[in-house]
């Protein structure tokens, strides 16, 4: 709980209740797919089997090569297990990695920068008012608490002068990009959106891991549906019970609507990684400020230089846009 006030058990369930309806649709596809599928396949090929035609499948275990190839079931299996540690592991990774805050070094060197403007300003002023009789009985007027104000005032316009960005909830500066989440109550570097579904806002520093995290369920979603439309096909064709055909039909048909949804946002975000645009700059429209880079410069901001961590669960070592 580092967003939200402790204590409020209703906000508590309310902010982990998409991921937990998530959770349970991946599990609850997983189950059937185990129990209706996967689990009589294995048993069929390995369990059921005839101890001769067991010796036989041992010795083709010697040709490993041979053996995985001739096994449909094995390669499933493996495939199948494969992809879901990976979405697991990318998961659990975005979901706790905070998306990156704006660094204090860059937040120091601005309010410096800043501070000096103020400075020379006021000297400027101050020189020019010398000797005013006006100047000097305001100045003796007012407290320490008015002229905070005037400063904080006369701070605002020159940032706004500048062109700076500024949050006016965290009363700080911020860089290019970056944008103020009302959820997380915290300005985040390069930030995407705030995903319900993960609980966590989505920006520079797990932009990748959620990219990986969309393939791998892209992945896992269609693995499914073409292995499980044989046994779709066959319960179809079967004397199954009712509920068994109840089950199985709306596994695969509920897999193929999510794999359809999956789908459009995985292309959505791939589109925006290769026009260098976030979730929240296209909705909000706004003219992009940065310099048009080629593709490959887009896609390799986001993954990194290395293609080695491309499709695993790993973030890259890239530096943010710092303006
Ligand atoms: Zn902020
Ligand atoms: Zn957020």
């Amino acid at each position: 709980m580092k967003y939200y006030k402790q204590g409020e058990l209703h906000c508590y369930i309310g902010i982990w209740l998409p991921f937990v309806i998530l959770i349970s649709i991946f599990v609850f596809l997983y189950g059937v797919y185990m129990k209706t599928y996967l689990l009589p396949l294995i048993r069929s090929e390995y369990i059921q089997r005839p101890i001769v035609e067991l010796n036989t499948y041992l010795i083709q275990l010697v040709h490993i090569n041979d053996y995985v190839f001739s096994n449909q079931t094995l390669v499933i299996t493996i495939s199948l297990h494969t992809i879901l540690i990976l979405y697991i592991i990318s998961l659990i990774r975005v979901v706790v990695i905070e998306p990156g805050k704006v660094p204090q070094e860059w937040l120091n060197k601005k309010e410096g920068e800043i501070n000096k403007m103020i400075e020379n300003e006021e000297k400027m002023i101050h020189f020019n008012k010398k000797g005013s009789q006006t100047s000097t009985s305001f100045c003796s007027e007012i407290d320490d608490e008015q002229r905070q104000k005037l400063n904080n005032k006369a701070r605002l316009e020159l940032i706004q002068r500048t062109g700076r960005r500024y949050c006016k909830n965290c009363q700080t500066l911020k860089p290019k990009r970056c944008h103020h989440c009302r959820y997380c109550k915290t300005c985040w570097l390069k930030m995407d959106h705030h995903c319900q579904w993960l609980n966590n806002c989505i920006g520079y520093n797990n932009y990748k891991l959620f990219i990986n995290l969309l393939g791998y369920s892209w992945l896992l979603l269609s693995f499914i549906m073409i292995t499980y439309s044989r046994c779709y096909y066959d319960t179809l064709n079967s004397y199954a019970s009712d509920g068994k055909l109840f089950l199985v039909s709306f596994t695969f048909l509920f897999c193929c609507f999510l794999w359809i949804l999956l789908t459009a946002f995985t292309i959505f975000h791939l589109w925006a990684i290769k026009k260098n645009i976030t979730t929240l700059e296209y909705c909000e429209n706004k003219p992009k400020e940065l310099i048009q880079n080629s593709i490959v410069d887009n896609f390799t901001e986001v993954f990194g230089v290395n293609p080695l961590i491309w499709f695993l669960p790993i973030q890259p070592n890239t530096k943010p846009i710092m303006d």
